[in-house]
């Protein structure tokens, strides 16, 4: 008896040795900084919704996508955030720093939402509602291998009746090898979701009537996102419910619906990063 809890004692260790919170807490700010670098060279920039999902995206990234082939199981759903997908891919050398440096820009060829077939991404995704559809599609493909789908969904997405229509079949059909996690920050592009769109909550109860397991989190502490993911159920597909704030931390952008889509003039930018390097 001594040796076993000895053995589960060690093997717990193990397990948690690979989450290291001081290095995801300092990918997360190199992360927020570099988009605001990049926001620099161009009139506007997906702030608000980035900086809500990168606890996630970071989590995702670091703790799960470790191999070439893993990395090419993860579709961003909400494609509009892809700057944040793009920073994280040119932090593991799969985007270049000169192409991330022509992001929207003539001669450069990433632009606000994701392209299949750039370094990196593997689906195209922004017209909001398609991404777990093809999730769907590459867990029954990667079913025979031990490959886990993962994706990130807006809460606003969530209004799309694709998204409900793909969740019902993945139930359906009992495709456990996928993880999506739900970037709820309860904003849209102009207004609160559960304002626009109340009977979406709670949305992990409406997961789990269609078979899959869903559990919330907080959206901000990497931490309980990755036990989240490693503890989960693997007999079934997992929704996490990440409660996130648009634009955190940044105290101007939190829950300001302008945020979605703008960037900062001079004072602002200096702002931003004093607060992201002091969180
Ligand atoms: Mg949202």
């Amino acid at each position: 008896m001594e040796y076993r809890l000895g053995y589960k004692k060690q093997v717990c260790k193990k397990i948690m040795t690979n989450y290291n919170k001081k290095l995801s807490l300092e990918r997360c700010k190199k992360y927020r900084k570099r988009i605001l670098e990049i926001s620099k060279n161009v009139s506007a920039l997906h702030f608000g919704g980035s900086f809500s999902c990168t606890e996630i995206m970071e989590v995702i990234y670091n703790y799960f996508l470790k191999s070439k082939i893993e990395k090419d199981c993860f579709i961003l759903s909400k494609g509009h955030s892809s700057i944040i997908q793009y920073v994280i891919l040119e932090e593991k050398g799969i985007l270049k720093k000169k192409q991330l440096d022509m992001y929207c820009k003539k001669g450069g060829f990433l632009g606000v939402h994701p392209d299949r077939g750039n370094p990196g991404i593997n689906a195209s995704t922004g017209s909001l509602g398609h991404g777990l559809g093809m999730v769907a599609g590459e867990a029954i493909a990667e079913r025979s291998s031990k490959n886990v789908i993962y994706s990130v969904l807006s809460d606003g997405e969530l209004q799309e009746g694709s998204t409900w229509e793909a969740a019902i079949l993945i139930g359906a059909m009992k495709i456990k090898n996928i993880v999506i996690v739900i970037d709820n920050n309860n904003l849209q592009s102009l207004e609160e979701t559960s304002k626009s769109h109340p009977n979406l909550y709670p949305i992990k109860k409406k997961f789990q009537n269609f078979g899959w397991s869903s559990v919330d989190c907080n959206g901000h502490n990497s931490e309980e996102i990755y036990k989240k993911i490693k503890y989960r159920d693997k007999s079934k597909p997992l929704a996490l419910i990440a409660k996130t704030i648009k634009g955190y931390p940044v105290s101007y952008m939190m829950n300001e619906p302008i945020w979605h889509y703008r960037s900062p003039d001079k004072k602002d930018y200096i702002k931003a990063m004093k607060e992201i390097e002091e969180k």
